[in-house]
């Protein structure tokens, strides 16, 4: 008979994390003064409550299952599973641990995976490779990039782990969304056989709801930055960045957002900066340095630099009518299209610029920090037409940093901040 710890080990990169996560959250608690970094206060402690939900549901036995992030993690929730996001975990285990994903990157480097693939995936690729994720099944859709498509499979052929495939359609129009709500539930009834549960619809409608009620307060928060000086500290992105994974549809999602829209309205009432002064107001349309969360603290307390949102917290998903599961899975193909990256690099970049410069003007940026990924290869035509957008339309101007958000090696974070401090000297 299989025990406990068995089956809690299938899901090893869990355990490290919530050490990491609990040993962060006592520090915050006994060292920084009550009005230290709320963000990082609030998110770890809800983070630290799922993750143990999770540990604890992998050891009664739930089959484990991967998915990539552009398959939302609630959908999952149709079934008693213990679901694990394959890009999140790499990068959640950057931030937080000494040597960040680092050896995993090596190990699977050196099995042969090409090594200026996405970091977010090698990540767990190389967990995996070295026995500490046991999958049961892994859901990924075919989008939103090459190093999605192509790094899956190491899963299937190498792990000999069953690989479900939505066929996730480019063209944003009413026929692609139609089509791809039906490739979700054909998703799932796949999964379902596999680990041999009936999807529950009626448990899946109730998490979904749960992440309508965010809906409301998200819009708010992202309202509120508007504001100058902006109420929301830089760290808020990060934390919510991680709550859109591994708190997705659960209640305690609801209560992170909660916590920070009760701040963010304090401080707007009091025209309050987190760092004490805002001088930069800066839009990172991509992603911010995952390996290194303390430059977001920097940033606000040494420059005075506010990040106002990164690419996880400017695009929200209109909540979904529940009200039969025909709406249902419409809202939830539409959701996926539109999710964070999936959005921005699965169509041509025009409407990308578009919103850019309008979320330009409407938050009074300062200026634009592009990180370049090297995983994100379809992604590195744009910043040259960015910035001539940006300083035609807007009249600000943009810093291209050339980076592996998720691998100090490639751009450390020295190199990082003082490209950012040269650039602000230009700004102020
Ligand atoms: S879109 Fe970019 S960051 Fe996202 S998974 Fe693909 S390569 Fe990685």
């Amino acid at each position: 008979m299989v025990n406990r710890l068995e089956l809690e080990n299938k899901i090893i990169p869990y355990k490290m994390l919530l050490e990491a996560i609990t040993t962060t959250h006592e520090l915050i608690e006994r060292i920084l003064p009550e009005q230290g970094i709320p963000s990082l206060k609030y998110g770890l402690k809800y983070l630290t409550d799922a993750l143990q939900d999770q540990i604890d549901k992998a050891g009664e036995g739930l089959p484990v299952i991967g998915h990539h992030f552009s398959f939302q993690t609630e959908y999952l929730y149709a079934f008693d599973c213990v679901p694990i996001c394959i890009e999140a975990v790499s990068y959640l285990m950057a931030a937080l641990l000494p040597e960040g994903s680092e050896p995993y990157y090596d190990l699977i480097t050196h099995w042969g995976h090409p090594f200026h693939t996405c970091s977010s995936q090698k990540g767990t690729m190389g967990m995996t490779l070295d026995g500490l994720f046991q999958f049961d099944a892994i859901v990924t859709p075919t989008a939103p990039c090459d190093n999605t498509y192509a790094s899956y499979p190491y899963f299937q052929y190498k792990e000999g782990i069953p690989l479900i495939t939505p066929d996730l359609p480019f063209l944003k129009e009413e026929k692609s969304y139609d089509y791809y709500a039906k490739q979700i539930q054909l998703s799932l009834n796949d999964l379902g056989k596999i680990i041999k549960q009936e999807p529950n619809y009626e448990k899946l409608k109730n998490h979904i709801e749960i992440e309508n009620r965010i809906y409301k307060t998200q819009m708010d928060i992202f309202e509120l930055k508007k504001a100058i000086p902006c109420p929301v500290e830089n760290m808020f992105n990060a934390m919510a960045a991680a709550a859109s994974i591994f708190l997705s549809g659960r209640p305690e999602k609801e209560y992170f957002y909660d916590d920070m829209l009760a701040l963010a309205q304090k401080r707007y009432k009091n025209k309050e900066h987190h760092g004490g002064e805002e001088r930069i107001r800066s839009i990172w349309p991509y992603m911010i340095i995952f390996f290194d969360l303390a430059i977001s603290e920097w940033l606000d307390r040494e420059l005075g630099m506010s990040i106002l949102f990164d690419i996880f917290n400017y695009n929200f998903a209109d909540p979904i009518d529940t009200s039969n599961l025909e709406t249902m899975f419409y809202g939830m193909a539409k959701k996926s299209m539109e999710a964070p990256m999936v959005k921005q690099s699965a169509e041509f970049y025009y409407p990308f610029i578009d919103e850019c410069v309008r979320l330009a003007k409407e938050f009074s940026a300062d200026c634009f920090i592009f990180t370049s990924h090297i995983g994100c290869k379809q992604f590195g035509s744009i910043p040259q037409i960015l910035r001539e957008a940006l300083r035609d339309e807007v009249g600000i101007p943009m810093l291209l940093i050339d980076v592996d958000v998720g691998d100090a090696r490639f751009a450390s974070d020295k190199v990082i901040r003082e490209k950012i401090k040269i650039f602000a000297q230009t700004l102020l």
